[in-house]
C-alpha cells in the first residue's frame, strides 16, 4: 500500500498532491480514527503562516465535522504551541496544517495525539487504512460536529514555558537577543516570550508572511546571513532563528557565528545533566560530542532510530531528562514530549544567565567533531540485502570496535564512526562519517561509500 504519512505528517505541493480533496478525506479519516475511541472527539485545529492554510484548514475541518467530531480553531500558532494546548486542555487530538521548513508552495497535515505527542507509525497506518479504503464514519444530520474558536493557546503556551525556567535570573541578565522567525508561526508568540523574559529584542523577519519573503524557512547557514550580520551590528549577546512551524531553534553566537544544532544540543545537555545526571535520548546520527559531554557529567546517552516521534517515545519509556535531534529540535520532558523552539530559547537564555560566559566561549569548551555526509543510490527492494552484506563484511574487519543496527548499520572504529542508513523516502543510502579529524572523516566516508557501492552492484 502506498504511504500517505512521511516522516513529518502528510506533505506536498499545494493544489498538486496537497489539495482540498486530500484534506477533506484526511479530515474524515482522522475523525473516524478518533471516533473509534470516543463518541464525540474534540479536535484542536491550528495552522502555520502559509497562504494555503485557510483552504486546507477549511477542507480538513469540514471532514472532521462530517464524521461527528467537534473542532476548535486555535488559529495561527507554532506546532509545539498546538501540541501544548492538546496536552494541557481537554482535546482528544490536534491537527496542524504546516509544512515546517519547506518552501512556501508546500503544505502539510500533521496529527497530534491526546497527550500532545506525534502519532506512532501504527496509528498513522490505521488512519491511512481508513483513508485509502474510504471507510469513513457516517453520522446522521443531528450528530454532525460543531466548530468553535479559541485564541488563548499562545498565552497558555507562553505561561507554560515561563513556569519552567528561572525567569528571575534571565531578567537580571538583561540579554540582547536578535530573533529571526523567518516570517513563520514563531512570530505569534516568541517576541512576546522574550519581552516577558526581560530581553532587549531586535526583530528580523518577525512578521507573518506566507511567501517567506524574508528568507527561506530552513535555518541552515546559507539562509541566516542577515541574522548573523544583525547580531554583529547591534552587538547582541546571541541570535536565534526558528523554522517555519517553530519546533526547531538554531543559535548564532555574539560574534555572528552560526552554531550547529549538535553543538547547542551538547551545550544544553551539559547544563541540564550537570549535578543531576540522567539519560539523554537522540538518534544514532547525532554527533559523538553529545555523548562525550553527557558521559563526562555522569549521564548516559541512549540512541534511537532517526525521527523525533521515536526520540520522544523512548524518552518517555526511559524517563530521560533531555533529548532531541542535531537539527535544533530539542525536547524538554518537564514541558512536553515534542520538539519545542521557544522552550529551547528560554532554556538557552537561562543557561547564559547562569553560566556568565559568552555563547562563543561556552561553545569553544565543547569537544569538536567533524561530520561528513554523502549518499549513494540503491533500489528500495535491495536495501535490506545490501545492509545484511555490509554487516557481514564489517563484522570480520579488524578495526571495527562495535556494530550497532538500531537504524541501518553504525560502525564504531578506533577514531570515529560511520553510519549507513537507508532513507525511508528515497531509493538511497545515506552515509555519515564522523571523526575528530576532518581528513579522517572524509577518508571514512569515501571508503565506506565504495564498500556500499560494491555491495549494491553485486547484490
Ligand atoms: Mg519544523
Amino acid at each position: 500500500m502506498t504511504r500517505l504519512f512521511g516522516t513529518n505528517g502528510v506533505r506536498g505541493v499545494v493544489n498538486q498532491d496537497m489539495n482540498p480533496d486530500l484534506a477533506l478525506d484526511l479530515g474524515r479519516a482522522i475523525g473516524t480514527y478518533y471516533a473509534r475511541r470516543k463518541e464525540k472527539p474534540f479536535i484542536a485545529m491550528g495552522t502555520d503562516a502559509r497562504i494555503s492554510n485557510h483552504m486546507l484548514k477549511s477542507a480538513c475541518t469540514s471532514g472532521l465535522l462530517s464524521v461527528g467530531c467537534n473542532v476548535e480553531d486555535l488559529g495561527i500558532l507554532p506546532t509545539p504551541a498546538l501540541q501544548y494546548a492538546v496536552k494541557e486542555k481537554d482535546y482528544d487530538a490536534g491537527v496542524i496544517i504546516t509544512a515546517s521548513h519547506n518552501p512556501p508552495q508546500f503544505n502539510g497535515i500533521k496529527v497530534v495525539d491526546l497527550d500532545g505527542t506525534e502519532l506512532s507509525k501504527e496509528q498513522e497506518e490505521e488512519i491511512e487504512d481508513i483513508y485509502f479504503s474510504k471507510s469513513f464514519r457516517i453520522v446522521s444530520w443531528d450528530k454532525v460536529g460543531q466548530l468553535s474558536a479559541w485564541d488563548g493557546a499562545g498565552e497558555l503556551y507562553i505561561r507554560g514555558i515561563l513556569s519552567k525556567v528561572d525567569t528571575e535570573a534571565i531578567r537580571k541578565a538583561n540579554l540582547h537577543v536578535v530573533l529571526d522567525c523567518g516570517n513563520g508561526a514563531g512570530a505569534v508568540v516568541t517576541p512576546e516570550l522574550l519581552r516577558r523574559l526581560g530581553c532587549k529584542l531586535t526583530e528580523v523577519n518577525c512578521e507573518l508572511d506566507g511567501f517567506f519573503r524574508g528568507r527561506p524557512s530552513e535555518p541552515v547557514p546559507e539562509n541566516l546571513g542577515e541574522l548573523m550580520e544583525r547580531v554583529r551590528e547591534v552587538g547582541a549577546d546571541l541570535g536565534v532563528a526558528q523554522d517555519g512551524d517553530a519546533d526547531r531553534a538554531i543559535f548564532i553566537d555574539e560574534k555572528g557565528n552560526y552554531i550547529f544544532g549538535d553543538q547547542s544540543f551538547s551545550l544544553l545537555a551539559r547544563y541540564i545533566i550537570r549535578g543531576r545526571k540522567g539519560i539523554v535520548v537522540t538518534p544514532v546520527s547525532t554527533s559523538s560530542s553529545l555523548e562525550e559531554v553527557v558521559t563526562r557529567e555522569g549521564g548516559k546517552v541512549i540512541y534511537t532510530r532517526v525521527g523525533s516521534p521515536i526520540v520522544a517515545r523512548v524518552m518517555k519509556e526511559v524517563n530521560a531528562v533531555f533529548g532531541g535531534e542535531e537539527n535544533g529540535g530539542l525536547i524538554f520532558p518537564e514541558h512536553q514530549y515534542c520538539r519545542d523552539s521557544a522552550m529551547t530559547i528560554a532554556k538557552m537564555l537561562e543557561l547564559l544567565a547562569k553560566e556568565e560566559k559568552s555563547l562563543s566561549e561556552l561553545i569553544s569548551e565543547l569537544p569538536r567533531y567533524e561530520l561528513v555526509k554523502t549518499k549513494i543510490t540503491c533500489p528500495n527492494d535491495r536495501k535490506e540485502d545490501v545492509l545484511r552484506k555490509i554487516k557481514d563484511v564489517v563484522s570480520s574487519q579488524q578495526d571495527v570496535r562495535k556494530i550497532d543496527d538500531t537504524d541501518g548499520v553504525k560502525i564504531y572504529l578506533e577514531d570515529g564512526w560511520v553510519l549507513v542508513r537507508p532513507s525511508g523516502t528515497e531509493p538511497i543510502f545515506r552515509i555519515f562519517a564522523e571523526s575528530k579529524d576532518r581528513g579522517k572523516a572524509e577518508e571514512l566516508a569515501d571508503s565506506y561509500k565504495r564498500l556500499v557501492e560494491d555491495m549494491v552492484s553485486t547484490s
